[in-house]
C-alpha cells in the first residue's frame, strides 16, 4: 500500500514542525500552498499559529473555500490552537470579520488561557494513548463547549493556571477531524500524530 498523503496548510504557522512529525511516522507529507496541492491530499493537519491570519491568507490564495468544500466532503482534518479555531463551527472572542472552516461542533475561545497566563505546559490523560501527554500552550483556545456527536479526548486537570482552567476541553474528536489546543508537535511525542494517521489511513 502507498502511504497516504497528508498536507500541512502552509501559509501560516509552524508548519516545519509537523511536517517533520508526519514524515516520522512514514506518510508522505507535503505543505500546502494552493489548491492543486490540496487535491493530492488524503487529509489535512491545519498548525498553530493565528487563525485570523489564517484566514485572510486562505481567502488571498484562494484556499479557503477547497479547504471548507474537502473538510465538509469528509476528508480527515487535525487542528492545533489556531488550526483548531479554524475547524470550530463557532468562536467566541474572534474578531469581527472572523470566519473559520468549520467541521467541529464546538465553540472555542479564543486565547482563553491567556487570561491567566499566555503560555504553560502539563501532562495530559489523552484518549487513545497510552501514557501521559506532555502537552505545551500558548495562547491557546479552550472548547467552551461541544455538541453530543463530539468525543472529548482530553481535558486539562490540576493546571497551575487556576480553578477556571480546570476541567476544561482540550482535544476532540468528531468523526475524522480532531484538534487539540495545544502543540503535539513540539516537544518530541508523536502519538498524537500517530492517532491523526490511523484515522487518514482508515478511510
Ligand atoms: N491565539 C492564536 C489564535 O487566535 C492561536 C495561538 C496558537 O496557535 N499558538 O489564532
Amino acid at each position: 500500500m502507498l502511504p497516504a498523503t497528508i498536507g500541512v496548510f502552509a501559509l501560516q504557522g509552524d508548519v516545519r514542525e509537523h511536517l517533520a512529525a508526519l514524515t516520522a511516522l512514514g506518510v508522505d507529507a507535503i505543505g500546502v500552498r494552493r489548491p492543486e496541492e490540496l487535491e493530492r491530499c488524503d487529509g489535512l493537519v491545519i498548525p498553530g499559529g493565528e487563525s485570523t491570519t489564517m484566514y485572510k491568507l486562505a481567502k488571498t490564495f484562494e484556499l479557503f473555500e477547497p479547504l471548507q468544500k474537502r473538510v465538509a466532503e469528509g476528508m480527515p482534518a487535525f487542528g492545533t490552537c489556531a488550526g483548531m479555531i479554524m475547524l470550530a463551527d463557532r468562536v467566541e472572542d474572534g474578531t469581527a470579520d472572523q470566519v473559520t472552516l468549520g467541521g467541529l461542533d464546538i465553540t472555542v475561545r479564543r486565547n482563553a488561557f491567556g487570561r491567566q497566563v499566555d503560555s504553560f505546559e502539563t501532562e495530559l490523560d489523552f484518549t487513545g494513548v497510552d501514557h501521559p501527554v506532555h502537552a505545551v500552550f500558548i495562547r491557546a483556545p479552550w472548547v467552551e463547549s461541544a455538541g453530543e456527536g463530539v468525543e472529548v479526548l482530553a481535558r486539562v486537570e490540576g493546571t497551575r493556571e487556576g480553578a477556571e482552567a480546570d476541567g476544561r476541553i482540550v482535544a476532540v474528536r468528531q468523526g475524522q477531524v480532531m484538534a487539540t489546543s495545544f502543540h503535539p508537535e513540539v516537544g518530541g511525542d508523536l502519538s498524537i500524530h500517530r492517532l491523526f494517521v490511523e484515522l487518514v489511513e482508515k478511510q
